[in-house]
């Protein structure tokens, strides 16, 4: 029996995590096996409960469980709130709780979605790279952080970009290992001709690598990296990268396949595991149905490979994915091709092909 908290979160969120447990629901059946779920609150959905963005019991599930499947979290409702309070808080006390500090996010072409990409046909067709992104440290984490006033009443907004050794080396084994599993080649993206902290980065990135002599080591500038995501996506394996640097570039990689709708992750610590979309809670579609649920599903079949090491059905999951990307899309995806099918319409239609 697998133990699995769900938190649906925000906005669009609980839309797509019902899609993607009717997806691990079909799993357990074709498998035969038993997952046990437990929803809790987070983010907007749980200040409205309890005042706070996440309570410690939450956080007591999310560390008692096998792996935590999140929704997105946020809305305009709470965007006026102070920094302490905000929904988002609840992702950044779930990633330093559990010891979330390597950020999975691949990047795939669908053959049926290569008119979806913004970018050309011949671009993007083959892209298949991993996004290795730094979660618990960085500028995001960094001390001292705040907003002081001036004496002249001006104010001023100051973080810190901060990295210790073993937080490096720590993620860029992991990336080394994750590369093995792929093409052998890895790409570190910083910023060391400015930052210090991105120096020690570099340097620890490459006393790492030597320990892996089999997988090609590579650096890029971020500002280079922007650049070469668009201008030729498939010269990346996997890319190894900062929390913030890691932020920006795997929502650029995310267009390249089409919609940010399509992307799961994966968080992992040395002890747990959270799968959640990369996009966050579409307020501007929430409700109406019409989420594209295929980031959270896909979130699913990571969950089921890197957690439960249940390979098959993962790719059976993947499989179905693809199958129904040749007649079906969300609105999202919707080119000159494909039949348009709501969110519950689309989970339906992939559980449907799940197969053991
Ligand atoms: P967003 O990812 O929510 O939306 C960006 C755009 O992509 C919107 O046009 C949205 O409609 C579209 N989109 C997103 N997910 C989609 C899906 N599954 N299907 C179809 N279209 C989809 O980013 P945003 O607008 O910058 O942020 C909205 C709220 O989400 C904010 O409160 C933000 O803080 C929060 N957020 C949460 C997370 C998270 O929970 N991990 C991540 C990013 C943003």
């Amino acid at each position: 029996m697998y133990k699995v908290l769900v938190l649906p979160g925000d906005g669009v969120g609980p839309e797509v995590v019902d899609e993607a447990l009717k997806v691990l629901r079909k799993v357990s059946s074709v498998a035969h096996l038993v997952f046990d779920t437990e929803e809790a609150v987070v983010g907007g959905a749980s200040l409205e409960r309890h005042g706070v963005p996440i309570i410690e019991a939450t956080l007591s599930k999310a560390k008692a469980s096998d792996a935590v499947l999140l929704g997105a979290v946020g809305g305009p409702k709470w965007d006026v709130l102070d920094h302490p309070m905000r929904p988002e808080q609840a992702l950044l006390a779930l990633r330093e709780g559990l010891g979330l500090y390597a950020n999975l996010r691949p990047a795939t072409i669908d053959p049926n979605l290569l008119d979806a990409s913004p970018l050309k046909r011949e671009v993007v067709e083959g892209v298949d790279l991993l996004v290795v992104r730094e979660l618990t440290g960085g500028i995001y984490f960094g001390k001292p952080r705040g907003i002081k006033k001036n004496p002249d009443g001006s104010e001023q907004g100051f973080n810190t970009e901060i990295y210790a050794t073993h937080e490096v080396e720590r993620i860029a084994r992991r990336a080394f290992e994750l590369a093995r599993k792929r093409r052998r080649k890895v790409v570190s993206v910083d910023k060391a001709n400015i930052l210090e902290s991105s120096i020690l980065w570099r340097k620890v990135v490459t006393e790492v690598g030597k320990r892996f002599p089999d997988v090609q080591l590579s650096h890029m500038y971020v500002d280079n990296c922007a650049m070469q995501l668009i201008r030729n996506p498939k010269q990346f394996d996997v890319m190894v990268t900062t929390n913030m640097f890691g932020d920006i570039l795997s929502d650029e990689a995310a267009m390249l396949t089409g919609s940010i709708g399509m992307l799961p992750s994966a968080s992992l610590g040395d002890r747990h595991a959270l799968y959640e979309p990369v996009h966050g809670s579409a307020p501007d579609i929430a409700g109406k149905n019409e989420a594209n649920p295929i980031a959270t599903i896909l979130s699913v079949a990571l969950m089921l490979r890197y957690t439960f090491e249940l390979h098959d059905l993962a790719l059976s999951v993947e499989r179905a994915v693809r199958e129904v990307l040749k007649g079906y899309r969300t609105v999202d995806l919707l080119q000159e091709h494909g039949q348009p099918v709501s969110c519950s319409r689309m989970g339906d239609l992939i559980a449907e092909r799940v197969r053991s």
